[in-house]
């Protein structure tokens, strides 16, 4: 994540925000790349990637911190996380593909 311009928050670390759904959608879209099943060009890649992270619920974490509390691994490792992830992604191709910015 992009540190904000305002100078007000400037002191603050924001890196540590983390998007815990990225990490699934990531491995699934490398997944589809590496597999030939997806236009590897970066405006498919970030538009897919987009799409996807925009249709699942916002689920946020602050690294470091909230560990124990959230634990991301059990949510990293959870098999109906990964199944959302996948799916969200796929009907993001879709959508990208029939209407692709490259
Ligand atoms: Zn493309």
């Amino acid at each position: 994540m992009e540190p904000s311009q305002s100078p007000v928050l400037s002191k603050y670390d924001f890196g540590r925000l983390r998007n815990m759904w990225e990490p699934l959608v990531l491995e699934v879209v490398a997944g589809l790349i590496q597999r030939w099943e997806m236009c590897d060009c970066q405006d498919c890649v970030f538009d897919v990637t987009a799409l996807a992270l925009n249709q699942l619920p916002s689920k946020y974490w602050v690294l470091d911190k909230y560990d124990v509390l959230t634990t991301p691994d059990s949510f990293l490792n959870d098999a109906n996380n990964k199944r959302l992830a996948e799916e969200s992604v796929l009907r993001a191709l879709r959508l990208v593909e029939k209407n692709p910015h490259h």
